[in-house]
């Protein structure tokens, strides 16, 4: 390693270091000792000390030998008579220092009050980093971006920025030179931060940039199921996991220069615009370089992707407006609406069904009515889309999956955004958008694109239908409506008892190594978002994938739904860890939970019942913990009887937990969450004969302690109490 880059290194893991020991005498002074130290919902504390070190930091008292580890071990001085290193350790040892420090700083900061300002997030919280997580698992996501900034001008963040979301990397910026920072020049050029954009700006100082760190160390500890301490482990799970980079713009202080050390002990390189920044590149630590040179602004991010390994798409689709995941989370204000389709004001729907191969000619695109040019400005107007696809492998059962991409790829286009599904859709299209050129007939274009890419194994033959005449929409909302009406009933139809197969899904795998989904007509993937249909449709559009069917085999218990081969493919497929699988149970064998779930379920045991809790949901439960610190116990693919994480929609099947008895076990939920299914909760008490149940099953407003929950639960006799011992 340089001189120079080594020297900067040290210089600022010593002033990090420092200012930590400063800040943690003053704040001893102040608070005591045993003041406790944490970030906000999050079960690990403090995240970089746990993992790499293995020790957790609860008070003031606790970082006191964390310090001295850094002064003692961590701090080396320059050597006055070498040009070059040649290897990477002491800097490192600095990184790790600076992170220590940065951290200890942190929650210093959040000890005396501190708020992150307008529109930064400071600590990322566990909930962010799981639902990041599953965009990272399926794909939507290659990687992410630290940058160092602000940027030379305006123009060159918006354009790095876009690059950047164009390839759906998640960004974070940090730091400020001489008070100016990325989001402000962002903020000034009308670009939306927040995780929605994928542009996430922790806080404006250097400091904040731990909370980048601290959120992917947590990904290596939770999906990984890596154990605090094992810092090797967790290093190498970091740098072969988790595609992150860093990029600063101008000349790197020394603060930066040992914020950047703890990104390349993660393994994660850096890439800087400066000509005056020396290289550093050894490889070992990052999979590539660590510190890399590229003045170039348009070949900064092709070389941070090349540096990195970073594996991106981009997607590429003919139409006036770029087009990537990343602008899915992009609302289009009404200020900023050329047009609404469907809405409160007007009515959209979408509609995609199969036809015979000879019925259509691939790319036919039809536009019956007339396109925006002529609607006025704000105002909504009626649409339908018809997608017509023939395929020899297409099947009926794939509408419906095919259909529910539709939200997507429309919102990937910038400046369009688009709500609801079927005959509730409710489209905006941007003044800009507009302005570019984008019109109705573009949708066309867009879904037949991508349902080519996506699923090119099924569909061969795509045409798609823009209808804005009247007569036209009518007459396809009554076809859509039949068929709507035919799907669901499909579904619901079905029992396990009645199908042969069962399918597996070990897309989180990725993450949690050991964690089988194993999916029935009756039991949804636990994120909710594959269903048996779905997992089915998978497997036969790509064979060798991550849903593969299972056959039930000899059952053992038809109770607690055991079967000999599940078992066996449940034991093959967790790396051999879990032998015994119930599909039905929650305290016998239950399935492991990656850490994408809906919501989590928890037992009560002095209300012989379980309480569930959505991701959603930011409060205390009846048990003492909050969703992030179950989420915690239950995540990184191991069975934890009493826990278990579900998709929400589970909880109305009935194959819910049945060998415990079930739905009628459930004795707290969120206030929202109730109110959001409050019609399938009310109907599935109906059939269960249990009327009136759902105003039985308390929530926060009622109970967040266990006492308060018992005392309401006898008050309205719920049956609960009266069950079996949930505990046998
Ligand atoms: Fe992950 Fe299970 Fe969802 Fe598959 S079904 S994506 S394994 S949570
Ligand atoms: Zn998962």
């Amino acid at each position: 390693m340089s001189r120079a880059v080594f020297s900067a290194v040290i210089r600022g893991a010593h002033q990090f270091v420092g200012e930590a020991e400063e800040a943690w005498k003053r704040a001893v002074d102040e608070h005591g000792e045993s003041a406790p130290l944490k970030f906000p919902e999050t079960a690990f504390s403090l995240p970089m000390i746990l993992a790499l070190t293995g020790r957790e930091v609860r008070t003031l008292a606790d970082c006191e030998p964390v310090l001295k580890h850094c002064r003692q071990d961590l701090l080396h001085e320059v050597p006055a008579d070498r040009v070059w290193l040649p290897y990477l350790g002491h800097g490192l040892d600095a990184g790790a220092a600076t992170m220590f420090a940065q951290e200890i700083l942190c929650a210093i900061d959040y000890l005396n009050g501190y708020q992150p300002g307008d529109g930064y997030l400071g600590f990322l919280t566990d909930t962010t980093m799981r639902e990041v997580g599953i965009q990272l698992v399926d794909g939507r996501m290659p990687g992410f971006a630290a940058v160092l900034g602000p940027a030379p001008d305006n123009e060159t963040a918006v354009k790095i920025v876009r690059e950047l979301q164009k390839r759906n990397i998640l960004i974070f910026p940090v730091t400020n030179r001489d008070g100016r920072t990325m989001k402000e020049q962002l903020d000034q050029e009308g670009i939306q931060t927040g995780w929605e954009t994928y542009i996430v700006p922790t806080g404006p100082r250097t400091r904040d940039g731990i909370f980048v760190l601290d959120w992917a160390v947590r990904s290596a500890l939770t999906f990984g199921g890596l154990k605090p301490g094992s810092f090797q482990q967790i290093l190498q799970y970091s740098r072969d996991r988790v595609f992150a980079f860093g990029i600063t713009f101008g000349s790197i202080p020394d603060d930066w220069y040992a914020l950047g050390a703890g990104a390349i002990l993660m393994g994660y390189p850096v890439i800087s615009d400066s000509a005056d920044t020396p290289e550093v590149r050894p490889t070992g630590v990052t999979t590539y370089e660590a510190l890399v040179r590229e003045t170039d602004y348009d070949q900064l991010v092709p070389t941070c992707i090349e540096v990195r390994g970073v594996k991106v798409t981009v997607e590429e689709v003919d139409i006036p407006v770029a087009f990537a995941a990343a602008f899915e989370g992009e609302r289009v204000r009404r200020e900023d609406m050329q047009v609404e389709l469907g809405g409160k004001q007007a009515h959209c729907l979408e509609y995609l069904h199969t036809v015979d191969m000879e019925a259509i000619t691939d790319g036919d695109i039809e536009m019956v009515g007339d396109d925006i040019d002529d609607v006025e400005v704000g105002a909504a107007t009626n649409m339908g889309i018809e997608v017509l696809v023939a395929g020899r492998e297409m099947q009926e059962d794939f509408e419906g999956i095919l259909e529910r991409q539709l939200h997507r790829y429309i919102n990937h286009a910038t400046g369009v955004m688009h709500i609801g599904q079927r005959h509730l859709v409710w489209l905006r299209i941007s003044k800009i958008a507009f302005e570019q050129g984008f019109r109705l007939r573009h949708i066309a274009n867009i879904l037949h694109a991508k349902l080519h890419d996506d699923y090119g194994k099924i569909v061969d033959k795509v045409a798609v239908r823009i209808l804005t005449d009247q007569d036209e929409i009518d007459k396809l909302t009554e076809a859509a409506r039949a068929t709507y009406r035919q799907r669901d009933l499909r579904l619901a139809g079905l029992v396990d008892e009645e199908v042969e197969l069962f399918y597996s899904c070990t897309l989180c795998q990725t993450f949690a190594p050991n964690h089988v989904c194993v999916v029935s007509p009756e039991r949804p993937g636990l994120c909710g978002a594959y269903t048996w249909l779905d997992c089915k449709a998978a497997y036969q559009i790509s064979p060798q994938g991550c849903n593969q069917p299972i056959t039930k085999g000899r059952t053992i218990d038809a109770a607690t739904g055991e079967w000999e081969h599940v078992n066996q493919f449940v034991y093959d497929n967790s790396n051999r860890t879990v032998e015994h699988y119930c599909q039905y149970s929650l305290m016998n064998h239950p399935m492991t939970s990656c850490g994408c779930f809906e919501c989590i379920i928890c037992i009560v045991p002095e209300a012989n019942g379980v309480l569930i809790v959505n991701r959603e949901h930011g409060g205390m439960t009846p048990i003492g913990m909050e969703f992030s610190t179950l989420a915690g116990q239950v995540g990184g693919g191991v069975q934890t009887p009493g826990f278990l994480g579900i998709g929400r929609r589970y909880m109305l099947s009935n194959k819910f937990m049945s060998y415990e008895g079930g739905f009628p076990r459930i004795v707290w939920m969120p206030k929202d969450l109730k109110e959001e299914m409050k019609e399938d909760l009310e109907a599935r008490a109906e059939v269960l004969g249990l009327p009136g149940f759902v105003d039985k099953i308390a929530d926060e407003t009622i109970a967040t302690d266990g006492v308060a929950l018992v005392e309401f639960l006898q008050k309205v006799e719920h049956p609960a109490l009266a069950m079996e011992s949930l505990l046998g």
